[in-house]
């Protein structure tokens, strides 16, 4: 389907262009975003509260047994586990239209999907997430979702994002971010540290807590985030690692050879003497090799600057459209 019938299809108004390009609008109460995938459309709706694997089966089961749509149409249902964050508050559904007349399932299909997800209690995300209260005028992307907000709510962040990034610029520019990424490294460490002198694994995931740590402290310090912060992130990362990994082999050999009393300070000299053995290099190989994936883990999050966020918010006041009082 072209996004140009999928506009006539719907009536969703078309923002964005090129393969970024997708319909918004309204679906019976529920803000939705709307894109083509071959024969079909992804329809992408926001919910108040997580939508569960049980309501998903009844849902896609009711759309494929209805005796309008059975054998006609595909139904996929995608589910989202990710309750902790609000992009995960949303439900999406894909409709393969086959060799169908789309135009006619798609009349057919939607009055049923609205009984069956009021009966199957899916409800629309109605507050405006900024400021918790309805009545939003208008629909927009916001926290990685489509949105029923307040115009004034989106303007006011994107002011206080202004103020931010002024106000950082004379509050020690990145030097905050240092100190905060520094010790945020150091808290981000330990579970990695404690796995390996417990339970002698390496845990790619928990090497990814160390970015992690570092962008938070960056960011809870205030410092502006910038290329920089990546830049800092991705080689304390490594620094980090290749620290567990010696504070490990230190703890152990403190451990097995008591009388031997190495300071931590002979350790670091082992470690990088150039005829360290094959154990020391295989290690430091090791600390390399997970820092590299906990930093691929932790990529989406550790790139996101000051800038991205005030360009996403003005993003989302550019392609935001008004909607009216009874479609709320
Ligand atoms: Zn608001």
């Amino acid at each position: 389907m072209t996004f140009e019938e999928m506009i006539a299809l719907t009536g969703f108004r078309g923002v964005g262009d090129g393969k970024k390009a997708s319909g918004r609008g309204m679906l019976f109460g529920f803000p939705t975003e709307v894109v083509t995938i071959g024969k079909g459309l992804i329809f992408v709706c926001s919910v108040d509260t997580l939508v569960t694997a049980k309501q998903y089966k009844a849902i896609r089961r009711r759309l494929k047994q209805d005796e309008r749509t059975k054998g006609k149409l595909t139904v996929t249902a995608t589910i989202h586990k990710d309750a902790s964050n609000t992009t995960g508050k949303f439900f999406s559904i894909m409709f393969n239209f086959g060799k169908e007349d789309p135009t006619q399932l798609y009349e057919q299909i939607m009055p049923l999907l609205e009984v069956i997800l009021r009966e199957e209690g899916v409800y629309p995300a109605v507050n405006c997430p900024i400021c918790e209260l309805t009545g939003g005028d208008s629909l927009a992307t916001y926290g990685g979702r489509t949105t029923i907000v307040h115009m004034r709510c989106l303007q006011k962040r994107k002011d206080e994002q202004l103020e931010t990034l002024e106000l950082k610029k004379y509050s020690g520019g990145h030097f905050r971010g240092i100190i905060g990424g520094l010790i945020g490294g150091v808290v981000g460490a330990i579970p990695a540290l404690f796995a390996l002198y417990f339970f002698e694994y390496y845990v790619g995931v928990l090497f990814a807590i160390i970015p992690v740590g570092i962008y938070y402290g960056w960011k809870l310090f205030g410092g502006i985030m910038s290329r920089f912060t990546t830049v800092f992130a991705i080689l304390y990362t490594i620094v980090v690692a290749v620290l567990v990994d010696l504070m490990h082999i230190w703890l152990v050999i403190r451990a097995e050879f008591p009388r031997w009393q190495i300071t931590f300070a002979e350790m670091i000299e082992l470690y990088f003497h150039p005829q360290a053995g094959e154990y020391l290099r295989r290690s430091s190989l090791m600390a390399l090799l997970f820092s590299a994936i906990g930093i691929f883990v932790a990529w989406r999050l550790i790139t996101r600057t000051d800038k991205h966020e005030l360009a996403d918010l003005e993003t989302a006041i550019e392609q935001a459209i008004p909607i009216s009082p009874e479609d709320r």
